[in-house]
């Protein structure tokens, strides 16, 4: 049965799509099934898989809205094992329509059940807000990744975050974990990013990866060739980090191992 795992973080531009888009390939390549649902109607990791949002025959929006089952929306990558289920711009209406669905938090999670058995992870990438497509992933979720720029104010929007995590784990998804909190677009050299990073660490200890994501112009290229990491330059510091990163959540998470 497949971990779920929501990437999370109600900030914008700090790496959720980066992170979904390069840990699928890179679980694939360790020979784990994994599927990655888009739930952002921006569609930056549709696009970072090379999947144009032009002509999309289904997505995400239509699966939420109960038009078509889960698995009818699912394509397959360039990498054999990581599969996308897209966000066409449609989604930007699901946050309105899903308003007045009955167990409107629990559309997503509803939705994704059958294809548990198909994969060992599922990603679902969020929007930078914590609005209901963010609930419906946290709901559906075993687990969740946060990933946090190292920057000033990072532990602000964290505590609350964690906070809102809190909330949906006692009234909607008892069972949500927090699986870790990742650190990304790191500058060791820079006074910030060690400030941060030994700030955060202080505060939330082992829920820190041990692997932290640094700041790599062949990440920031990457999407723009519709290839994740490991094809467009398998050899970059920044594609070292997310095959590390990917074991560390294998052995934590132990699903499919
Ligand atoms: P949003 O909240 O808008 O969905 P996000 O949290 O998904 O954003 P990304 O889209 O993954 O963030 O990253 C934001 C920008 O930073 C993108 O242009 C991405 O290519 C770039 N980026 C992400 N991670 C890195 C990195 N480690 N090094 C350099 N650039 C990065
Ligand atoms: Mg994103």
């Amino acid at each position: 049965m497949a971990t779920v795992i929501a990437i999370c973080n109600q900030k914008g531009g700090v790496g959720k799509s980066t992170t979904a888009v390069n840990m699928g390939a890179y679980l694939a390549l360790s020979g784990k099934r994994a599927l990655l649902v888009d739930l952002d109607p921006q569609g930056n990791a549709t696009t970072a898989c090379g999947v144009s949002r032009a002509d999309l025959a289904t997505d995400i929006y239509r699966v939420l809205l109960g038009e078509i089952p889960a698995d009818a929306a699912i394509l397959k990558t360039k990498i054999e094992g990581f599969d996308l289920i897209p966000a066409s711009l449609d989604l930007a209406a699901a946050e309105r329509e899903l308003a007045d669905a009955p167990e409107r938090e629990y559309v997503l999670r509803g939705a994704c059940e059958p294809l548990r058995s198909r994969y060992d992870f599922i990603l679902v990438d969020c929007p930078p807000a914590l609005n209901l497509l963010s609930m419906n992933a946290l709901v559906a979720a075993d687990s969740t990744v946060i990933p946090v720029q190292c920057e000033y104010l990072a532990l602000e929007g964290l505590n609350s975050l964690l906070k809102s995590i809190g909330l949906i784990r006692q009234r909607l998804n008892p069972s949500l974990r927090i699986g870790g909190i990742l650190l990304t677009m790191t500058d060791f050299r820079a006074n910030l990013t060690r400030e941060v990073a030994g700030e955060v660490k202080r505060f939330f200890k082992d829920l820190v990866f041990d692997t932290a994501i640094p700041r790599n112009i062949r990440l920031a290229e990457s999407p723009s060739f519709g290839k994740p990491i490991c094809l467009y330059d398998p050899a970059s510091t920044g594609a070292f980090a997310y095959r590390l990163l990917t074991q560390e959540v294998i052995e934590k998470e132990g699903a499919g191992a």
